[in-house]
């Protein structure tokens, strides 16, 4: 059966995600995430929250999802070893190297291939596999008939974003927002934080919300007031095909979100999921879509609040 992941941003949520029918929890390790650190856990957090986790039978899935520096290599393995002795078998990674050298390490550890890597055909997916990924995220523009390809010839295990947004470019390839405002601090362990570059486990500003002018090569205006294509995107309707077609695990985002519609997030999915593994053929839509709707409407609140605020921490105006 399908897992359902989501997201835990803090102890708390990973808590409330796991309490609200999800089977597994994914959360950042402070600095290895792409999400600014108040949004990610420490590493005794992390611990507590797979304990939990465990004890429910469930799963905590830690992400390093970003693009480390070869000094950084074995930052990232020491972490891991961490993890691992106290019992997460789960990891995220987007960098090549970095699964290669974790999947050496700590053979029989489950690797997921992140949406970052823009895994988007059967070559892309088998490139993975080979460097240690257990499982792949498929880009979120992928259709169907990739996925059910890389199933069958690869052999690997598939993922899928139903609630996200996208990126003006494929996810976890833009670098718009560190042109605008980087800083960056070195912690104790000499992994470096960087704000602005979420690819280096910082933080976006979402700079592509803003609006942009267009200027022609002599510097002339050619058109203004334009804004990136950033959408936020559900795939509802097509929870029952993926089912159908055998996916591993359904993945929801949302580590920036209050923890109540979270968890209602998270309960939405797992109803509608087991509703439609009861009984396939009487299984109907519309009523979903509908409570769908209240949904879209509190986050998309929530998210225009979150995007004016990172915005104006840009520098530029929102
Ligand atoms: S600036 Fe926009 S397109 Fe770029 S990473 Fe941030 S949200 Fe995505």
């Amino acid at each position: 059966m399908a897992e359902l992941l989501a997201s835990g941003g803090t102890v708390e949520m990973a808590r409330a995600v796991l309490d609200s029918g999800a089977d597994a929890v994914y959360v950042g390790a402070k600095g290895w995430s792409r999400r600014r650190a108040q949004y990610e856990m420490g590493d005794e957090e992390v611990i507590a929250s797979a304990r939990y986790a465990k004890s429910l039978g469930k799963v905590l899935r830690v992400a390093f999802n970003t693009l480390p520096a070869s000094h950084e290599i074995p930052l990232l393995l020491a972490k891991a070893e961490k993890f691992v002795g106290a019992g997460v078998r789960d990891f995220i990674l987007t960098d090549v190297g970095a699964m290669k050298a974790l999947s050496e390490r700590f053979p029989g550890v489950q690797i997921h291939a992140s949406v970052g890597c823009t895994i988007v055909n059967a070559e892309d997916a088998w490139f993975y596999k080979e460097a240690g990924a257990t499982q792949v995220v498929t880009e979120c523009r992928v259709d169907r008939e990739e996925m059910r390809k890389i199933r069958q010839e690869v052999g690997v295990g598939l993922e899928v974003l139903v609630h996200a947004t996208t990126c003006f470019t494929y996810l976890g390839r833009c670098t718009m927002s560190s042109y605008t405002r980087q800083e960056w601090r070195f912690d104790d362990e000499g992994k470096n934080h960087f704000l602005g570059s979420p690819n280096r486990g910082g933080l976006c500003y979402r700079v592509c919300l803003t609006e942009w002018d267009q200027r022609r090569g002599d510097g002339s205006l050619e058109a203004g007031g334009l804004v990136l294509p950033n959408l936020a995107y559900f795939l509802v309707d097509d929870i029952p095909d993926l089912l159908d077609l055998g996916v591993d695990t359904i993945k929801i985002q949302g580590r920036e979100y209050s923890i109540p519609l979270v968890g209602r997030m998270v309960r939405f999915y797992r109803d509608l999921i087991d509703s439609y593994l009861r009984d396939r053929s009487s299984f109907r839509m519309e009523a979903w879509k509908e409570r769908m709707a209240g949904i879209i409407t509190e986050r998309d609140a929530e998210r225009r609040e979150k995007t004016a605020g990172l915005i104006s921490e840009s520098g530029l105006s929102a």
